[in-house]
């Protein structure tokens, strides 16, 4: 055992010091040393401990959003507007563009562009959705308030996002380039959850946008966005 400055037995002229802040030095004989180890001049503690990149803090961009609380299903439901209702609010305000009215069946356009390929028989199988060509980085809205059951990979879409409402009805974003959402996140109409891309078996940039219903059918888009008075903007 060393303690403070006892000299060992065997102390010789190669001893080397190792100094410890508030304590005299003590010497380590050369032969006590293990064969390999290499013991620098001077061992002193560090004044400031270095600490690395992996305990530290990570910048406030990658911090985790944190989930909501479970709800109590006893507690009356509050529903609290997200920023996605804010600004919804605030269109409303403003006067939403009549031919994409959100308001009245909680149901928007999911993306601007032009329909290069409608619902149904294409090529003697079917085109379960429709597509939506614009440039890559567009963005893709929720088409209705849900929940985000799909975020990431998926065969022949590359990537993909799905949203299912209460009822059932889902909503499919296909060959999207990146998706802003994650699994079990609620989200409203007409918040960006995606932005265009060309993914998976795609021959150019563009949005699939499928619709389920509660059965699980595939059915036309088109037609669904014009039963909840969404007429859309896209050129054809
Ligand atoms: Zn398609």
């Amino acid at each position: 055992m060393l303690v403070g400055s006892m000299h060992l037995g065997v102390a010789n002229a190669t001893a080397v010091p190792i100094r410890i802040p508030g304590l005299p030095p003590i010497e380590i004989p050369d032969a006590l040393v293990p064969a390999g180890v290499q013991l620098s001049p001077v061992h002193q503690a560090p004044a400031v401990v270095p600490v690395p990149p992996a305990l530290q803090a990570p910048p406030a961009d990658v911090v985790p959003q944190v989930a909501p609380p479970p709800q109590d299903p006893a507690a009356p439901s509050i529903e609290v507007p997200g920023l996605a209702g804010v600004q919804q609010w605030a269109q409303d305000q403003l006067g939403a563009p009549p031919s994409n009215n959100p308001i009245l069946a909680r149901t928007v356009q999911p993306a601007s562009g032009t329909l290069t390929s409608p619902f149904g028989q294409r090529w003697g199988t079917l085109h379960g959705g429709i597509d939506i060509a614009a440039p890559i980085g567009t963005p893709i809205q929720a088409a209705t308030d849900g929940t985000v059951i799909s975020a990431g990979p998926a065969s022949g879409f590359g990537l993909w996002v799905r949203v299912q409402e209460d009822d059932g009805t889902t909503t499919v974003y296909g060959h999207i380039n990146e998706f802003l959402v994650d699994v079990g996140q609620q989200v409203a109409a007409g918040q960006q959850i995606a932005t265009v891309g060309n993914r998976g078996q795609s021959t150019g940039p563009h949005l699939h946008f499928e619709v389920h219903n509660p059965d699980g059918q595939k059915i036309d888009p088109a037609q669904w966005l014009l039963e909840r008075g969404v007429s859309p903007t896209w050129s054809q």
